[in-house]
């Protein structure tokens, strides 16, 4: 038997202790401990990397806290259109959804891509029929209503400004004031087997169709017995520019780094240099996990079975 591990997150971005209210920090608090324990619980009765990572982001999804499925934000055309992924370190296999609808857990419609499908990646209707084929449970529009995604909505609504989770500034502002509340985990098994999934409702008012990065394998999203699974958040165009999670894999395959060490060279140096904040979490098949970012904050929290336990929100 091997260190199993898992971490979690739930968005990063301007998170500071000022903002916060007592109430507010001790459901962020709770919300993490229990999708934690969810997760950890899993590995520790033998399950595999990828169940526990898929019933971490369940809890997750379910908590209107988070920019996930429930709390998924609006678009410009005032609903909700979610993205999520997950990947299997041991095979590679993998699956994606973007731009779903009504759907109350994307990602365990990403995870019916993965095990029931001959795709990787399905996008809006498409995904939708998937949805209803596989029995995935859906929700009426009601379901993900929620006052303060709606006011955060309302405010930019009649503009061309779209923002990630709680803004509502231009785009130039709101680099100064914003939080990213997409979902994460990423876990290693008993048997050293890894798994990666991310889940978010992406950015405030986005509109074309916009997708992000947790979606795209590689760059939100990574798992790779050999090497590390990785979640991230953040503002997604720059990780797609740097391919980010990838890169975390590549520096550790091609170059010998320690998760770790990749972790901050990608992003505290590669995303720093195109003005990329946000964050990620990472674990290795040795059951060692990093926690990184570059904003004030990441909703974050990680267990291992060597005792290893965190659960923080600020620097
Ligand atoms: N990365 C996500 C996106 O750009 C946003 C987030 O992390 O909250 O869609």
């Amino acid at each position: 038997m091997s260190k199993f591990t898992i971490a979690i997150h739930g968005g990063a971005g301007t998170i500071l202790k000022e903002d916060m209210t007592a109430d507010l920090e001790m459901a962020y608090t709770e919300a993490l401990k229990v999708a934690l324990e969810a997760g950890y619980g899993v590995l520790e009765e033998e399950g595999s990397a990828v169940n526990a990572v898929k019933a971490a982001l369940v809890i997750l999804e379910d908590n209107v806290l988070f920019n996930a499925g429930r709390g998924a934000v609006f678009t410009k055309k005032g609903v909700q259109e979610m993205d999520a992924a997950i990947m299997d370190g041991k095979t590679l296999d993998a699956g994606s959804v973007a731009g779903v609808r009504n759907v109350r857990n994307p990602i365990e419609l990403a995870t019916e891509v993965m095990r029931n499908s001959n795709h990787v990646f399905l996008s809006g209707k498409g995904a939708n029929d998937f949805a209803i084929k596989q029995g995935v449970k859906l929700e009426p529009d009601e379901y993900f209503f929620s006052q303060f995604r709606y006011d955060q909505w309302k405010a930019i609504r009649d503009s061309d400004n779209y923002s990630l989770d709680h803004t509502h500034q231009r785009l130039e502002e709101l680099m100064k004031d914003k939080k990213f509340g997409t979902v994460g985990a990423v876990a290693c098994d008993q048997k050293g087997n890894i798994a990666a999934a991310t889940s978010t409702g992406g950015m405030t008012n986005k509109k074309y169709g916009r997708i992000g990065d947790s979606p795209l394998i590689g760059c939100g999203t990574y798992a790779n017995n050999k090497t590390c699974g990785i979640s991230c958040t953040g503002h997604g165009e720059m990780f797609i520019r740097v391919v980010a999670a990838y890169d975390v894999s590549c520096l550790m395959e091609y170059k010998g780094l320690s998760l770790q060490e990749a972790m901050d060279i990608v992003v505290h140096e590669k995303l720093v240099t195109i003005k990329g904040e946000g964050g990620m979490i990472g674990v290795d098949a040795n059951g060692n996990a990093a926690l990184v970012f570059n904003s004030a904050g990441m909703y974050r929290a990680m267990k291992s079975s060597d005792g290893g336990n965190l659960v923080a929100l600020y620097k």
